[in-house]
């Protein structure tokens, strides 16, 4: 015998027992959806998941069973976390802003048993119950509440099954390649499809996102995940939290600024992780109230490109560091975060700006590379210049989507994010666009990110999205949609000058158009497509085809 090391397999269960652990008293506060606030820990959570995996092996469930949530960023959503995925069973988070229909889809494809949900989503599980083929329970997060069950009859209550369990448990040793949770992509066109984490790549990216250079998380950190939890798992966050025994806010249905800076203020959160239109709404409120937030001193940004304004406010105004990441459902999500290198220490605070303005490296994990997809994948240099499609491969990527029997990569073994981007000679990442939202000018691309981001810049600019719209004699030209900040007035020509001097001239849109708010998608991302179908033929229609 050689000698053998000791062999544990990578489980979620291991990551609530050392919270439990280590740092049983280190909080979880929760707002919950009745309005009140809960405070318990990582002990409480652990026992609490402890009795629900009790409660689900009386109602029948087995290892390998899908059960859905539609539910907000509380307490007790992570209990059923932790019970459903530690027992070895699916933990199916459902986006409840997606159509009825598509809701009907998931859980049908999944073939969920159980549906967890808020109170405050009856209405909508009211009106799927009935072509829902495979769900035997409905579980509505709360104590026994008769409005619910007069309309539900065979509803169970969350409370009452979990607090008549006792929480002696003992924990599976599963398989560390055990499914553990499941998420659906968006969607933009098509039905949504699954991407089936397993405990093995949860605990791997739970370990890649808590890294220095990735978002550096650690017990001194009380986190606030505004990203919601059927988000690609919060980022990962809930878990990576554990991990480290960091302390949770969970914020519950209210996202709005006031709240935001309200629990960031009272709850003394150190950092918070959310998509661009979040942070927005949040600046917004901040400004308002005059509050500085002063103990949030790191954010994540990452979901849609950064726009610079926002990340200097964040460092001028409030002192607090923006750390810029990129990833996507199929990436659990985490695939690059941006850090400085100690290289570019001797820089000035705008030359550091530049460089943390781009996606970032990638962590040890995961690799990236960009390839011309159009010539067979040929492979493309990093040297910051040349655009490319994004593909990945590593510990935690997708590989075939959940009920598929095609592999989702390519033939070479990597993923191909449908994102286009330049990396530089360190390694940092520039997404330039998605594929399908390029701007096709005369044969020559222009960047929507781009154009979205000097609109930005304007003070009078609350959010922008640049579109190719139809052009006769260049196939297409860059339109810009833009919502105003609330109050302010702002003309076609004035942000058309200012884009000078900015970006090369024939990269300028050629029009812009002022809507009242531009939509947006379950987890807070521009509608671009539904804006192009109603303006792409904005140019042509205002004869402006020189
Ligand atoms: P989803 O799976 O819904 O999270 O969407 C993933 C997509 O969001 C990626 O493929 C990117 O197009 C976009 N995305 C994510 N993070 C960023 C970022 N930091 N900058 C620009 N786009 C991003």
């Amino acid at each position: 015998m050689l000698g053998k090391m000791m062999h544990r397999p990578l489980l979620i269960s291991h990551l609530i027992q050392h919270a439990a652990r280590y740092h049983g008293d280190t909080p979880i506060i929760s707002r919950e959806t009745d309005g009140t606030t809960t405070h318990s820990d990582w002990a409480t959570l652990h026992s609490n998941s402890k009795r629900l995996a009790n409660a689900l092996t009386k109602l029948g469930i087995e290892q390998g069973d899908r059960l859905a949530t539609i539910a907000w960023n509380n307490r007790r959503h992570l209990e059923i976390w932790y019970g459903v995925s530690g027992s070895g069973m699916v933990c199916h988070t459902i986006n409840p802003r997606l159509f009825p229909q598509q809701i009907i889809y998931v859980i049908n494809d999944a073939q969920d048993q159980v549906l967890f949900f808020e109170k405050t989503f009856l209405p909508l599980v009211m009106g799927v119950k009935d072509h829902l083929t495979t769900v035997k329970h409905f579980v509505c997060m709360t104590p026994p509440d008769e409005e619910v069950r007069a309309q539900l009859p065979n509803v169970i209550f969350y409370d009452d099954i979990v607090d008549e369990q006792s929480d002696e448990f003992e924990w599976p040793e599963l398989d560390e390649n055990a499914p553990s949770s499941l998420c659906y992509t968006s969607g933009t066109t098509g039905n949504p499809k699954g991407v089936l984490y397993t405990n093995r790549t949860t605990v791997l990216h739970s370990f890649g996102i808590s890294l220095p250079d990735s978002i550096s998380l650690s017990a001194t950190d009380v986190v606030l995940p505004v990203v919601p939890m059927f988000h690609a798992n919060a980022w990962g966050l809930p878990y990576a939290a554990a991990m480290v025994g960091a302390a949770v806010v969970l914020p519950g249905p209210n996202l709005d600024g006031h709240s935001l800076a309200n629990i960031i203020d009272e709850h003394k959160v150190t950092l918070a992780v959310g998509v661009p239109t979040i942070w927005q709404t949040l600046l917004a409120a901040a400004k308002e109230t005059g509050t500085k937030l002063t103990s949030l001193r790191r954010n994540v940004i990452g979901g849609s490109a950064c726009p610079s304004s926002m990340m200097r406010t964040f460092r001028d105004e409030f002192d607090c560091e923006t750390m810029h990441a990129w990833g996507m459902t199929e990436t659990s999500p985490l695939g690059s975060a941006n850090q400085l290198k100690a290289k570019h220490s001797g820089l000035s605070d705008e030359e550091k700006l530049t460089v943390r303005l781009s996606q970032g490296r990638p962590p040890f994990g995961v690799e990236l590379r960009i390839v011309d997809a159009a010539q067979d994948n040929k492979l493309l240099p990093n040297d910051g210049q040349t655009p490319g499609n994004v593909q990945i491969k590593g510990y935690w990527i997708v590989d075939t989507y959940f009920n598929c029997e095609e592999s989702a990569l390519e033939s070479d073994g990597w993923f191909d994010t449908g994102d286009i981007a330049t990396i530089n000679e360190d390694g940092y990442l520039m997404i330039r666009d998605r594929a399908k939202d390029l701007i096709k000018s005369g044969g020559e691309w222009i960047s929507s990110v781009e154009l979205e981001d000097i609109a930005m810049s304007h003070p009078s600019v609350a959010m922008a999205a640049a579109i190719a719209a139809d052009h006769p004699k260049w196939d297409e030209r860059p339109v810009v949609i833009v919502q105003l900040v609330p109050g302010a007035e702002l003309s076609e020509k004035t942000l058309i000058d200012h884009y000078e001097g900015k970006i090369i001239k024939w990269q300028i849109p050629n029009a812009v158009v002022f809507v009242e708010s531009i939509p947006l998608n379950g987890t807070g991302k521009m509608l671009k497509k539904d804006l192009r179908e109603q303006y792409g033929n904005h140019l042509i229609e205002r004869g402006l085809i020189d």
